[in-house]
């Protein structure tokens, strides 16, 4: 699929003046109209390794992964065939098939912390089960989440309050990430009534710079949570598989009780998990969670071949290596054309902005010219590199982001927000 020059969104128009009729305002949630940058395609049509192909038959190398999902490429093909097969068989039957024992076992062996494993469908679906089974497990009610990080779309974690009353966060506290102090704060607050603490493997909230923890933060918060017995609840539904094969704190030798996963585990399937310790496995056996749809056995297929995968290849080495080289050279082309730019989070997931850019108009008019060029970015959110991200790949983004650092300045644009409007 050869990088095209022009891009032309026909059909894409189209499936959006329809979508505009039928479904409420175009598209819901994260997708939804307005939040796809003017110039960006909204629909799909396909996916092939490292690259996406929108419904006008335009190519670009990915670097959202599908927001995440896609760590080995898309349609990886020892994952593909694991699906065809439980496919030929049936996916969705009166129970599970031994897919579901199959990948428990193979999440207690991967995951450093696990003793037991249970699946759902949505990241959201495996936070609220952690959040509930920490609730059951202590016989308390309060949640520590750090200010302004996203464990999901639902009434006691959505980012939105639109539809959400003050009673569905009650029992919710908030800190900052990386201040132990305000964690401090923020358990005394909770007191005896402290269920659990809920915290992202990195800060990672969209627009702003992501952080790692600290050493001292993860064991402030292992220590919290062993002194009062909550949970510590790692939401590595974003992480998972793509900074440590044990799982995102590993790092930092600090083991949640409950670990929230989804995106990458199957590879781009519908699939959520959760595994705890055993000093949770009582609770999550008392816990009603549940959905029609959880015991499919497809995304369970899909998953015990993309863990197997990942660990064959060692996905976080190969990630880390492209997303260093992805990130040396957006550096430089930035330097060469006078751009500052700052790169944050862990080159596997990497965040570019650019300096005195509050609302992220010169990064969004920097990834419209790299999508014109043949590659798709974000200027908010974190993007994800997959194990198709070759170096030959890198190179050839690389090569198209050149060329969209080089528009902007012949545009006269630069960090000062005032060229900005004058070349718009
Ligand atoms: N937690 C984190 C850290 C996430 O990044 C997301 C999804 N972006 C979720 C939870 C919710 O996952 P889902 O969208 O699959 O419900």
């Amino acid at each position: 699929m050869a990088a095209p020059t022009t891009k032309a969104f026909r059909v894409d128009s189209l499936l959006r003046e329809r979508a505009s009729l039928v479904i409420p305002g175009g598209m819901w949630g994260h997708q939804r109209a307005e939040a796809v940058p003017a110039g960006f395609p909204q629909f799909f049509s396909g996916g092939d390794g490292a690259r996406v192909c929108d419904v006008d038959g335009n190519s670009y190398i990915d670097f959202m992964c599908s927001w995440g999902p896609v760590i080995l490429g898309h349609r990886h093909p020892a994952v593909e065939d694991a699906v065809r097969r439980r496919l030929d068989s049936g996916d969705c039957l009166n129970g599970p098939s031994e897919a579901a024992v199959e990948l428990a076992e193979l999440m207690v062996r991967q995951f450093a912390h696990a003793d037991w494993a249970m699946f759902q469908k949505n990241g959201s679906d495996a936070t609220t089960a952690c959040v509930t089974i920490a609730r059951a497990g202590t016989g308390r009610r309060k949640i520590l989440v750090a200010r302004g990080a996203y464990h999901g779309a639902v009434p006691w974690c959505s980012p939105s309050m639109v539809g959400v009353t003050s009673e569905d966060r009650a029992h919710i506290l908030e800190f900052e990430f990386n201040d132990i102090d305000s964690l401090d704060k923020a358990v005394e607050t909770a007191g005896a009534d402290l269920a659990g603490i809920l915290v992202s493997a990195f800060r990672h909230d969209l627009g702003i710079k992501q952080e790692m923890p600290s050493v001292a933060f993860a064991h402030a918060v292992r220590a919290h949570c062993d002194r009062v017995g909550a949970a510590l609840i790692l939401d590595d539904v974003r992480a998972a598989l793509r900074l440590h094969l044990a799982g995102s704190w590993e790092t930092y030798n600090v083991r949640p009780d409950l670990c929230a996963y989804s995106k990458a585990i199957a590879n781009g399937y519908p699939l959520a998990a959760v595994t705890g310790s055993d000093a949770f496995r009582s609770a999550a056996s008392d816990v009603f969670v549940t959905g029609s749809f959880w015991y499919t056995s497809a995304p369970m297929a899909a998953a015990c071949a993309t863990i197997e995968e990942v660990n064959r290849i060692d996905a976080p080495g190969l990630l880390n290596a492209m997303g260093t080289r992805l990130r040396a050279g957006l550096a430089a082309q930035a330097s060469a054309y006078g751009f500052e730019i700052f790169q944050s989070g862990p080159p596997a997931m990497p965040l570019l902005q650019f300096a005195n850019d509050p609302n992220a108009e010169l990064g969004e008019r920097f990834c419209l010219e790299s999508l014109r060029n043949g590659v798709y970015l974000h200027h908010r959110h974190n993007m994800f590199l997959s194990t198709a991200h070759t170096a030959a790949v890198i190179d050839e983004a690389l090569d198209a982001t050149d060329r969209a650092f080089r528009t902007l300045a012949h545009k006269g644009m630069s960090n000062d927000g005032t060229c900005l409007r004058r070349a718009v």
